[in-house]
């Protein structure tokens, strides 16, 4: 018989002890390991403090990492640097792949030049005046370039940077030191608690079904015990969700904002006129909620994509569409035509900034990165805003180990979450928190709200109360109310969904989208950006970390979000209404779940997918 996955009976785990065990290696940990790498010993190699669980030598500190090497995800971006520079002062001169000081920054107004994108009655007559009045406004390609943007929204001074390849710099710097590991591939299933208190983590079980029934080669994931855990797994990290289930949020804070971003990295035209370090940022097109980015690192590559938000409400979003229909803007196209597709990806950001905070501490644990409210959505920035927690972390840890203190929650508050209230990060995280709350109306108010907030340092905003995907995703036939008639786009869908299907792009092109051209080298299928960019793989013997928990929901669902959105189409229609799921397709951006048209029963901030811990997803170290 083979044994069960679940721990009843308990198994027989192996276990080992560490000092500190880190979840998750982005930016966060990065800035933690980074800051703390390099004060555990003295320059004659002696330990600066010494570990509890191997005395005589510097604290074992282990970091955990669910991707199959360093610095998979995705995300090249655009970073002030501040916190990174504070920590690495040679970062501007290491000699980082894809690394450019920023140079000339856009933002752009991009106008439709097809007249397929939803836009009110209002927008469409002011573009109608832009286009009259072009030869007097800075307009070229149907695309305004707005002549002023406040400085919140500028990154002077910062780096255009390939996270992929700053992670695997940053990793080998702080795995030189000795004093930290760093282990990729290797997901963490869970935190371990014991009377309210972080003792720990379990990593994934291996050699199991897809249900995480035991298996051939069965390998019980292994338990680290440690003083101190610290949970830096990002936006959609199954430990961090777990701790808020058990801990619960502060009052009024919830994650109900976020944004799915999809990338691809470019190799551009011998000729293009760009420089490296150009940084545009779009808004207007493909659909008006759609913002845009394209940032241009050395070598004539781009780092180019777009974030289709929580509050766009369309019950076929996708992005990856979109994205194509977006590089095809007059405007964009003309830099990217003849370019060639080099990597590809997606992933989530957690966009409810300061209200998505966490417990930062307790007992046993702490809390860093975007997964702690970290994201500064004004500023459109995560990556230093984390960094700067990791990093702040680090001090409080040296401090607690310095004075023989223990990790309770009293004593992280008092190190690590003093040190974050008084820093930039707050501060700048306050001016921003309710800024974007003008999105739940609309885009226009969004706009408004973001300027009002970023002139007035956060004191006047624009209301709006976010809400929950189920609670504001309009049935197919209204959303398409006056382009599709109603039975058709029910028609439309069933059909898609019969075939195994996604029903976006049958849809989008019923109401006035054009087919894509697909040209093999930048134009491609959603397929062969999976294959030729994203170099997606799944290992065998793990269980399949997206689940549909909610059976029943689902069969009654016409409207499957989790379907349309998928970044790797690895969520198809499935048999009699249940969606299927396919490991070998999935990039673990973690679209699906927040993407879902139904809540749970047990938690309304939850929905009927499980999204859990998971190896595989991108092989690429340029996003
Ligand atoms: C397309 C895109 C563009 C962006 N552009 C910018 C930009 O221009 N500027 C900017 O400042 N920010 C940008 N961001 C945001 C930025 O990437 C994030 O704010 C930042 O990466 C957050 O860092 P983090 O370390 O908190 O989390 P993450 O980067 O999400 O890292 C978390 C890590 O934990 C790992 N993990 C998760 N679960 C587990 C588990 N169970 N076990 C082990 N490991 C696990 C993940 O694989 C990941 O490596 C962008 C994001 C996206 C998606
Ligand atoms: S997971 Fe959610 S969106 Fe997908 S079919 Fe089930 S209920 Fe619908
Ligand atoms: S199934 Fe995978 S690729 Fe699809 S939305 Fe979920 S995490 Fe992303």
């Amino acid at each position: 018989m083979p044994l069960p996955a679940s721990e009843n009976p308990p198994l027989d785990r192996p276990r080992l002890d560490a000092d500190i065990v880190c979840v998750g290696f982005g930016p966060a940990t990065a800035g933690f390991l980074s800051t703390l790498s390099k004060q555990l010993v003295h320059a004659d190699g002696t330990p600066a403090v010494e570990s509890a669980v191997a005395p005589g030598l510097p604290p074992q500190v282990l970091c955990y990492e669910r991707a199959d090497d360093i610095g998979f995800g995705v995300s090249g971006v655009v970073t002030k640097a501040r916190a990174i520079r504070t920590s690495i002062p040679e970062t501007d001169k290491a000699g980082i792949p894809m690394a450019a000081p920023v140079g000339e920054e856009k933002v752009l107004y991009l106008l439709d030049p097809l007249g397929a994108s939803r836009r009110p009655a209002m927008l469409r007559l002011a573009d109608r005046f832009i286009h009259s009045c072009h030869w007097a406004l800075p307009f070229e390609r149907q695309a305004l370039n707005l002549p002023w943007t406040p400085g919140f929204l500028h990154k002077r001074g910062g780096m255009v940077l390939s996270m992929g390849q700053f992670m695997q710099w940053v990793g080998a710097q702080a795995q030189n030191t000795g004093t930290v590991q760093i282990w990729p591939g290797t997901p963490v299933a869970q935190a371990l608690i014991e009377d309210k208190k972080v003792v720990g983590i379990r990593l994934m079980d291996q050699g199991v079904t897809k249900q995480g029934t035991s298996a051939d080669g069965f390998t019980p994931g292994m338990d680290i015990r440690a003083a101190l855990t610290v949970v830096g797994d990002g936006p959609v990290g199954p430990v961090g969700r777990q701790l808020d289930d058990i801990f619960g949020l502060p009052q009024d804070h919830h994650t109900r904002d976020w944004a799915v971003g999809m990338k691809f990295v470019v190799d551009l035209p011998e000729d293009t006129p760009l420089k490296p370090g150009t940084v545009l940022h779009t808004f207007g097109y493909p659909e008006l909620e759609i913002f845009g980015f394209f940032y241009v690192h050395p070598d004539r590559v781009a780092s180019i994509g777009i974030f289709v938000p929580s509050w766009f409400d369309s019950p076929v979003r996708t992005s990856y569409r979109y994205l194509q229909h977006w590089m095809m803007h007059p405007y964009l196209w003309h830099f990217l035509k003849g370019g060639k597709l080099r990597s590809w990806g997606a992933k989530t950001l957690g966009e409810s900034g300061r209200r998505g905070e966490p417990q930062l501490a307790g007992d046993g644990y702490a809390r860093i990165g975007e997964g702690s409210g970290s994201t500064n959505v004004l500023t459109g920035s995560g990556v230093d805003e984390a960094w700067a927690t990791g990093a702040q972390l680090a001090e409080a840890v040296l401090e607690l180990l310095k004075a023989r203190k223990p990790f309770t929650r009293e004593n992280l508050e008092a190190a690590y979450v003093r040190r974050r209230r008084g820093s930039w990060v707050e501060q700048e995280a306050r001016a921003a928190e309710k800024s974007r709350d003008g999105f739940q109306r609309s885009v226009l108010a969004g706009l408004i709200g973001m300027a009002l907030a970023g002139l007035s340092g956060g004191r006047l905003v624009l209301p709006g109360k976010p809400l929950r995907p189920w609670e504001r995703i309009p049935p197919l036939e209204v959303y398409f109310r006056g382009r599709i008639p109603p039975a058709e786009a029910r028609k439309i869908r069933d059909d898609c969904y019969a075939r195994g299907v996604s029903a976006h792009a049958a849809l989008m092109e019923r109401a006035g989208w054009p087919p894509i051209p697909h040209d093999g080298r930048l134009l491609v299928s959603h397929q062969d950006a999976l294959l030729m960019g994203g170099k997606v793989q799944a290992p065998h013997g793990c269980a399949d970390h997206v689940a549909f928990v909610f059976p029943n929901q689902c069969r009654q669902c016409g409207t499957k979000l989790c379907v349309e959105i998928c970044s790797g189409q690895a969520i198809t229609p499935g048999q009699n209404g249940v969606p299927a799921f396919d490991r070998e397709k999935c990039v673990h951006c973690g679209a699906c779940l927040w993407n879902c048209a139904s809540p749970s029963p047990e938690n309304p901030e939850r929905m009927a997918v499980a999204f859990r811990a998971g190896a595989g997803g991108l092989h690429s170290g340029e996003n």
